[in-house]
């Protein structure tokens, strides 16, 4: 059984972007077949792991311009490294804030990725879409189509602040549009040890209870400078803290997904 997974949270700069990227990674190194869908018209996703920035076609000509969807997956391969042959990606750029305005007036507009993604999703083992920083069209297209969300929390102040908004949109689609849709978890990221990351992740299982994830990714420099290179933190600094931990929620998220199913 394929299985969805947006990451999402319409606060920016709170890890999403790099979960995606070394999730995705990760979980190709455990044998599945990965689809990356960068929904995210930043095209950070993109630009983080291949030079596929500005290729064509993209997610934009899929959700638009009535490309197929066959067209727009793209094989992370290198022929050198084994994972990245389990690595796809759909790619995107600033082409993508158009179709923010552009699906405004369309039918079933809410509906289009699930639409897409529907054709292919028995071809991967799981897919993981990256959402912009917001609640519009884009992300409500992310939820729609999920089976899971996994929402990334900064260790910060203000942390929790339009957490609210967020639960409210994905009820919103549960009741209306994607009832399937659950929370994977909670992932708390660049923490360190403070006083206030450790009143945050307190706060947080206050609220989530155990959707909190046991693994907190650390604040470590390694995981931003990899995207300049775009290569997986396994690439980049396979030894690192930010790698150790990826790995760790990798195991955590494989057993929440598969726990009912068993992996096949
Ligand atoms: P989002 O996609 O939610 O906007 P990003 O994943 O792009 O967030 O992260 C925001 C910035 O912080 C990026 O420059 C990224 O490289 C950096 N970053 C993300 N996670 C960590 C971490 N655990 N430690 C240090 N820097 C991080
Ligand atoms: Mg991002």
């Amino acid at each position: 059984m394929s299985k969805i997974i947006s990451v999402a949270n319409q606060k920016g700069g709170v890890g999403k972007t790099t979960t995606v990227i070394n999730l995705g990674y990760s979980l190709a190194e455990q044998g599945m077949k990965i689809l990356l869908v960068d929904a995210d018209p930043q095209g950070n996703t993109t630009s983080g792991i291949s030079n596929l920035k500005n290729q064509k076609p993209n997610l934009y000509s899929a959700l638009i311009e009535e490309v197929s969807i066959e067209k727009v997956i793209y094989s992370l391969g290198d022929g050198k490294n084994k994972v990245r042959e389990n690595l796809f990606i759909i790619p995107s750029n600033i082409d993508l804030a158009g179709a923010e305005i552009e699906l405004v007036s369309m039918l079933f507009r809410e509906l289009k990725l699930k639409e897409i993604l529907d054709k292919i999703k028995e071809n991967f083992d799981i897919i993981l879409i990256d959402s912009p920083p917001s609640l519009g069209l884009l992300t409500v297209n992310s939820l729609v189509a999920s089976d899971y969300v996994l929402i990334p929390l900064q260790c910060e102040y203000y942390a929790l602040e339009g957490i609210s908004q967020l639960l409210k949109t994905i009820n919103l689609i549960r009741k209306n549009l994607n009832q399937n849709l659950e929370i994977l978890g909670v992932l708390l990221t660049m923490y360190s040890r403070t006083t206030l990351a450790q009143q945050v992740i307190e706060e947080a299982q206050k609220y989530f209870k155990d959707k909190v994830f046991k693994t907190l990714i650390p604040r470590n420099v390694r995981l931003s400078e990899a995207p300049s290179y775009s290569q997986s933190i396994f690439e980049y600094a396979p030894d690192s803290s930010g790698a150790e931990a990826y790995r760790e929620i990798t195991k955590e998220v494989i057993q929440r997904v598969f726990s009912k199913e068993g992996l096949r």
